[in-house]
Parts: structure tokens; sequence; C-alpha cells
């Protein structure tokens, strides 16, 4: 059995970690966390339900500094109601270092978000339309992002939002490290990945599935 404490993180981030009665890595996280801290982009294939959250949430939570203002980090999901869990684990998880996530989407007010734009974000957590549109009015300040995480990446494509996920990271910093989350790897997902990620490590859990 491996322990989380084997991975080089913070203890505030261990003790939450075992405060949520996580004893064990899953196997994505084993296999997801060490290639994440090392800042690599990373292609995941791992089906639902298997701890994608948490293998990208910790890694977050432990690389972006406190002390940046601006965002670091940009996770988009395909709905709203797993920005807000997504959103919600990173708080879990990041509770100890203070880590503030904030959560982006649709069919909500688009001036209370702007209002919390203001304050200190590490993390946004957002739909595609919406995080766009804050980004085309100016209201994300994406200049300091380091990390995209596109979670849910079948999902996102099923839903139609491949246009403007390709938008978004367009207009990201080209020097970041990506990672593509998937429960399922078609190949307009191979072929964004290829288009947007740099020598990405490829882990595949069940890969005879
Ligand atoms: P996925 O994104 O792969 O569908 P989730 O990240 O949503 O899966 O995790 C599924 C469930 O497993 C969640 O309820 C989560 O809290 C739990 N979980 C994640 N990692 C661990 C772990 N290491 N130990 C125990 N439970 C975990
Ligand atoms: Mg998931």
């Amino acid at each position: 059995m491996m322990h989380f404490k084997e991975f080089k993180l913070d203890d505030k981030i261990l003790q939450a970690i075992e405060q949520l009665g996580y004893i064990e890595p899953t196997e994505v996280q084993q296999k997801v966390i060490p290639v994440a801290l090392s800042k690599q982009d990373i292609l995941v294939k791992s089906k639902t339900g298997s701890g994608k959250t948490a293998a990208f949430a910790t890694p977050l939570c432990e690389l972006v500094d406190w002390e940046e203002n601006k965002p670091q980090a940009l996770v988009l999901t395909p709905t709203r109601e797993l920005a807000v869990q997504v959103q919600e684990d990173i708080t879990n998880i990041g509770r100890y270092k203070r880590i503030k996530g904030l959560a982006l989407y649709g069919k909500s007010p688009f001036a209370k978000q702007k209002l919390a734009l203001k304050q200190k974000t590490h993390i946004v957590v957002g739909t595609p339309g919406r995080v766009l549109d804050h980004m085309e009015k100016g209201t994300l300040d994406v200049s300091k992002i380091e990390y995209l995480v596109i979670d849910e990446a079948d999902e996102m494509l099923n839903m139609g939002f491949l246009d403007q996920v390709e938008s978004i990271i367009k207009l990201l910093p080209k020097k970041r490290t990506t990672m593509l989350f998937s429960a399922t790897l078609s190949q307009e997902i191979k072929t964004l990945s290829g288009k947007y990620m740099n020598d990405a490590v490829s882990i595949e859990i069940d890969a005879g599935e």
C-alpha cells in the first residue's frame, strides 16, 4: 500500500487530504500526482469514479504560489455542477494553505462573478462559455496562468465545446503545463492534445477496457 506522504507535498496539503479520509491514493492519483508535480503535460484516461479530481487538484494546490494575487490555474469542466464540485474539492484540499478557488459558469449573474474576480483567486474552475466571456471582457486576467486542466474532455467535446476550448487555449500564456482528463480517448481528444500539449506523458488506467 502506498501513502500520500510518499509524494513531496506540503504538510498543509497532507493534513487536508487526511481530513478528507483519503488514506491511499487511487491508481490514477499514484500515477498522475508525481508527473503533475514535475510540471509535465499529461493526457489521462481513467474511468469515472477513479479519483481524477484529486489527481489534479492535489498538485495544483501544491504548486500555486499563495502570494500571487492573479489566477495561476484554470480548470475547464463541461457543466456547472462539475465546476462547483471541483471548486469544492480544491477548497477542501487547499484548506490549510488557504487556497482560493472560484467557480465561473453560465446562467448566473456575470456582475457577481466579475466582482469575485477582483479578489485574490489562485484557481479558477469554469465552463468554457462563461470563462471565455470573462477572458474576452477582461474580467478574468489570464496573464499569470501556468496550469490548464481540461476535465472530462470527452463530455466537453460531446457537448460541443471544442471551439470555445480552443479559443480559450489560444488566449493563455504559451509557457504553461496542460493536463487533460477523460474517461475515454477519441481521435478528436488525441488531436486536441497533440495540438496544444508538449511531449505529453500518456497515462491510461484499465487500458484494456
Ligand atoms: P472521477 O473524476 O475520476 O470520476 P472523482 O474525482 O469525482 O472521480 O472521485 C470519485 C470519488 O472518490 C469522490 O467521492 C472522491 O471523494 C473519492 N476519492 C477520491 N480520491 C480518493 C482516495 N484517495 N481515497 C478515497 N476516496 C477518494
Ligand atoms: Mg471527474
